[in-house]
């Protein structure tokens, strides 16, 4: 004691507190990395990930993130997302199924290519499908002739939905409804509607998926409140990135001060150094659900708990 006291100079405490200091650094490290996180939506068919999807995939992991759905969202995308399953056994997993921006190229034979597709035990959900009113790619009318046929496969293979809705809540429900007897389970990925709609959408038993969206969102009655109010209970929530779209902003000024001191410089490094606007990765998932417990006023690692868990028991993984 003594001796260590001596060569450590005359200025022993200054030492101790640095040594400390970096300790729990350390400790704080070892918790943030211990984070075991599901990417539940990812579209890393997207060519923008064609150059170096093994330094992506292995980003997300040293960032915690242990499994990634890769998005299915036309024919041929499923069937490459598939393939990426092969690549990384254990880590990716797929779905398949259109999306209603190309609902437009639905053919006689596109229900049996996905059903095939969804007969490996890779695929695990049908999807990407659903409604976009906001965008209309393709005829509404299409879009939901298009949607219902992949509800009614969900329900003939037993395999989660995975769905997309933006300004089409009411016949969203109107249709959902109609195989409320035999749908098997679902979630609303990407969130980004009222309070009501997600009452409404908990209320038929569905799942709710955020992204990093919530950085945006500036309504009064949008995901913010609805996390603050505490309206999706945490056995319902599920966290995606949607990668490379809908990257967290988290320096932007709409983001009050305390959700920003909820983010851990851990994950804020891979935020900052990996993501952007023109692509966003799975690496920024912890960021999303740090800012998600934050605004939820939970700890963040009781939310990623929940998250990975319903992950777990909706898609089936090992
Ligand atoms: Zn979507």
């Amino acid at each position: 004691m003594a001796d260590s006291k001596t060569k450590s100079g005359n200025n022993p405490v200054k030492i101790a507190d640095n040594i400390s200091e970096l300790k729990i650094k350390q400790i704080e490290d070892e918790v943030a990395s211990s984070y075991l996180l599901v990417d539940i939506g990812a579209n890393l068919t997207n060519s923008k990930y064609s150059r170096d999807l093994d330094s992506v995939v292995e980003r997300a992991k040293d960032a915690g993130v242990k499994k990634i759905m890769v998005t299915g969202a036309s024919v041929q995308c499923s069937k490459e997302a598939l393939r990426l399953t092969r690549l990384y056994p254990g880590m990716l997993y797929s779905s398949a199924g259109i999306h209603p921006h190309d609902a437009k190229t639905w053919t006689d034979d596109c229900y049996d290519t996905i059903k095939e597709l969804a007969s490996n035990p890779e695929c695990v959900a049908i999807g990407e499908c659903g409604l976009d009113f906001n965008r209309n790619f393709s005829p509404q009318d299409v879009q939901m002739e298009v949607f219902e046929k992949q509800v009614q496969l969900a329900c003939e293979v037993g395999k989660p939905l995975f769905l997309h809705e933006r300004d089409a809540h009411d016949d969203m429900v109107r249709i959902l409804g109609k195989f409320k007897d035999r749908m098997p389970p679902a979630v609303l990925h990407c969130f980004t509607g009222t309070s009501a709609q997600a009452l409404k959408y908990l209320e038929m038993g569905l799942y709710i998926g955020l992204t990093g969206f919530l950085w945006k969102d500036k309504s009064d009655d949008g995901v913010r409140s609805i996390l603050e109010k505490g309206l999706i209970p945490l056995d319902r929530l599920l966290i995606e990135t949607d990668a490379p779209f809908m990257y967290p902003n988290v320096r932007g000024s709409k983001i009050p001060a305390n959700i920003k001191q909820a983010l851990s410089d851990r994950s804020l490094s891979f935020l900052n150094r990996y993501c952007t606007f023109q692509r966003n990765e799975p690496c920024a998932l912890p960021v999303i659900v740090e800012m998600i417990a934050a605004y939820m006023k939970r700890p963040v690692e009781e939310v990623a708990m929940a998250t990975t868990i319903n992950a777990i028991k909706l898609f089936g993984f090992s």
